[in-house]
């Protein structure tokens, strides 16, 4: 018989046998009526601020059928204990069979979207193209680490460009909002498979870190090569072939491919990507999206707000938060968002004389900090775009990118002040010492940011920060500007996951306007392979 134990509270100290033994307690039965004992989901119960933390566990369990049947009479009367009928509802989404291509699929961009649907397409058999303009992600750290110290900027290669994305020096945090659990049980057991660990197939926080993450991507490309699939870096896509609304080819670095079959996966920050589908005539949408700045704090009052007397627990690791606030009067609504426990403010750039910020974190996360971004929504009205101009949300974004890289002294060293100076609107002198982040030098972040935004974080911040009551505003630091939460410009699509413009053209995770975030892009992508291969049609050779 099968059981499920749904929020079964225990302490932080568990362990295998003394889960075993509450189990067996609670559910009336004998060591040898328990055939196995699962532990399937867990997450941090820290609402008893003033005692303990502790885990609340989904553990599934197989039980003798006799002595289950015995006990199931009192268990009708426990909380948070079902007899579920086979074995857990959590298994991998079946792989399709494979339909007959004159031309292999093309896959654009080797981000978390572009692996997952190259991959999907590999293992159905169809022997996808999957075309990087960066690097291998085991070789990326060369042209990033010049560009951290010494503002060495690479047009292809650099944080955000090169395979595993931008999501290859990210936090690597696996949290998603997708309601998806097939798809996205396929993607972590996938990354374990690549060398992630298991405990993320448990946790309600996965987290892997960039130095896991720089051995994952590469096992991941072997797989797909391993299956069939030809992977091409250095290789930048720069136009499209459409003839009748059908997609035909992509130019990939002066070179023709043909193929009527494209994932396109080129994350949010190719604005040359953009511009290249306006100017092909691809439809496209302004959409709404956020910006604000980053701000850093000592993680250990971080920990101490967050898990009170059980703070520094080393199965707990760096607490994180996630703040809120309504608009009120003149301040929009603000959030925080990508916090990054342990963690690193970054300065990111896609495009010369321009700097956005963002975090990443290693997978120890030690560094003794933790940051978040802080963000006000902006619409579409706020950037003045429509259907005739979808582009405005990125030409407002690169104009204070454009500000933050000259604040920051033209070498991409990033514009900081401390939290306190950038309360009261006073231009920074100095900055706080013995940070982990990296160049950063003192600006007045509030001449690089729209009013609107400056305004509602210097309200917003410290009542959002008091829900933090141990974290010192004095210890705080900003960092701007956060401008790359999501895309401003959405590639418009139909439910076959096909660009209502273009067929064949399928655009897929954050540059395509329809996910963010790593897991929930790289679902995207691989439902987008899935669509593309089980709704096909045979079609007529693409020629050429
Ligand atoms: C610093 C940082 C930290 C982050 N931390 C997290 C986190 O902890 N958790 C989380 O869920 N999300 C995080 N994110 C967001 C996450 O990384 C993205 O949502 C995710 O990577 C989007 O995946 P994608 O595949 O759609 O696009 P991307 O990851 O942007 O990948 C696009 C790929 O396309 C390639 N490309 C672009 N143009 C071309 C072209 N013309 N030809 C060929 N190739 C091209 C790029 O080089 C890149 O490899 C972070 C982002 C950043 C920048």
């Amino acid at each position: 018989m099968n059981v499920r134990l749904t929020q079964f509270s225990i302490d932080l100290d568990y362990t295998d046998d003394s889960l075993r033994q509450a189990v067996l307690r609670i559910l009336g039965l004998q060591a040898s009526d328990l055939i196995s004992c699962t532990v399937t989901r867990r997450s941090i119960d820290a609402r008893q601020r003033r005692g303990a933390v502790r885990f609340t566990l989904r553990i599934d369990l197989e039980v003798d059928d006799v002595a289950g049947a015995a006990a199931s009479k009192k268990w009708r009367k426990l909380h948070g204990v079902d007899i579920v009928a086979d074995a857990p509802p959590d298994a991998v989404q079946a792989i399709s069979p494979r339909p007959v291509f004159v031309d292999p699929p093309v896959v654009i961009g080797a981000g978390p979207a572009g692996l997952l649907a190259a991959w999907r397409l590999a293992m159905c058999g169809l022997q996808p193209i999957l075309i990087e303009r960066g690097a291998p992600a085991d070789q990326r750290h060369r042209s990033v680490a010049k560009f951290w110290k010494n503002g060495e900027f690479d047009d292809d290669d650099n944080v955000l460009f090169g395979e595993g994305g931008a999501g290859l020096y990210s936090d690597g945090k696996l949290t998603t909002q997708s309601k998806l659990r097939g798809p996205m049980r396929t993607v972590l057991q996938l990354l374990v498979e690549c060398g992630a660990d298991e405990s993320i197939l448990i946790d309600s926080e996965p987290h892997v870190g960039s130095d896991r993450l720089a051995k994952i991507v590469p096992a991941l490309r072997e797989m797909i090569i391993a299956k069939g699939g030809q992977v091409r870096f250095h290789s930048r896509l720069e136009s499209l072939e459409i003839d009748d609304g059908q997609l035909t080819g992509v130019v990939v670095s002066g070179q023709r491919i043909a193929t009527r079959h494209c994932i396109l996966a080129t994350g949010h920050s190719a604005r040359d990507v953009y511009q290249m589908l306006y100017r092909d005539g691809v439809t496209l949408a302004p959409k709404p999206f956020a910006a604000g700045v980053r701000i850093e704090a000592p993680q250990e009052q971080v920990d101490q707000s967050q898990f009170g007397v059980s703070a520094g627990h080393e199965r707990l690791g760096a607490a994180s938060f996630r703040l809120t606030r309504k608009p009120q009067g003149d301040a929009r609504a603000c959030y925080s968002f990508c916090m990054c426990p342990g963690g690193l403010v970054i300065a990111c750039a896609s495009s010369p004389g321009m700097l956005t910020t963002n975090g990443m974190s290693m997978s120890n996360r030690s560094s003794g900090y933790a940051n978040a971004a802080f963000l006000v929504p902006v619409t579409p009205d706020d950037f003045g775009a429509s259907d005739a101009d979808p582009l405005a949300g990125i030409a407002w974004q690169s104009k204070i990118e454009a500000d933050a890289f000259l604040a920051g002294g033209s070498d991409f060293a990033m514009p900081a002040s401390t939290l306190q100076d950038f309360l009261a609107r006073k231009t920074p002198q100095t900055l706080l010492d013995d940070r982990p982040s990296q160049r950063a030098v003192p600006a007045d972040l509030h001449a690089i940011l729209p009013d609107y935004i400056g305004k509602t974080l210097a309200d917003s911040v410290p009542a959002m920060m008091r829900q933090m009551q141990q974290v010192n505003l004095d210890e705080c630091m900003v960092y701007g500007a956060e401008t790359r939460s999501s895309s401003p410009v959405r590639i418009t699509r139909d439910k076959s996951f096909q660009s209502t413009s273009t067929r064949g053209l399928y655009p897929v995770g954050e540059g395509a306007g329809y996910a963010g975030g790593i897991v929930t892009s790289a679902i995207d992508g691989l439902r987008a392979a899935e669509s593309l291969t089980t709704g096909f049609v045979v079609p007529p050779p693409a020629g050429g």
